[in-house]
């Protein structure tokens, strides 16, 4: 955990509203900035600050965050018709938040990887 993260912060606190789902591994916020009708972040519990830095059995953290957002996809109604999971790793994809997240987008045609 670090104390300057925001998704430790936000994620640490069980009664946080942002959250919209929680299992022992993984949590679910909207994205404050939404990029897309339907913009969620699939959020590791444990603080691992990107891909590159996944340890031990942290392997076993993206099996919760793929399943995770399907799930989510499901419950908005968006799992048939389509959505995109990205991770952007470090900085020439544009990481902005050291805790490793996987943005769900779908709810529009979302067109070609620019
Ligand atoms: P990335 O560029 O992959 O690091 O994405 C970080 C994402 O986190 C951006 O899409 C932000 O809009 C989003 N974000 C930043 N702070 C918050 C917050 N407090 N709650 C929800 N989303 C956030
Ligand atoms: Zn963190």
């Amino acid at each position: 955990m670090s104390d300057e993260c925001i998704f430790c912060e936000i994620g640490r606190d069980p009664s946080n509203a942002a959250v919209v789902y929680r299992d022992n591994v993984v949590f679910a916020i909207n994205d404050i900035n939404p990029k897309a009708p339907i913009h969620m972040l699939i959020i590791p519990i444990k603080h691992i600050t990107g891909l590159s830095e996944m340890a031990g059995n942290d392997e076993l953290i993206m099996m919760y965050v793929a399943l995770a957002a399907e799930e989510m996809a499901k419950r908005q109604g968006i799992s048939k018709q389509g959505f995109r999971l990205i991770i952007n790793q470090g900085q020439d994809a544009g990481q902005t938040i050291n805790h490793l997240h996987a943005h769900m987008m779908g709810g529009k045609s979302l067109g070609d990887m620019g």
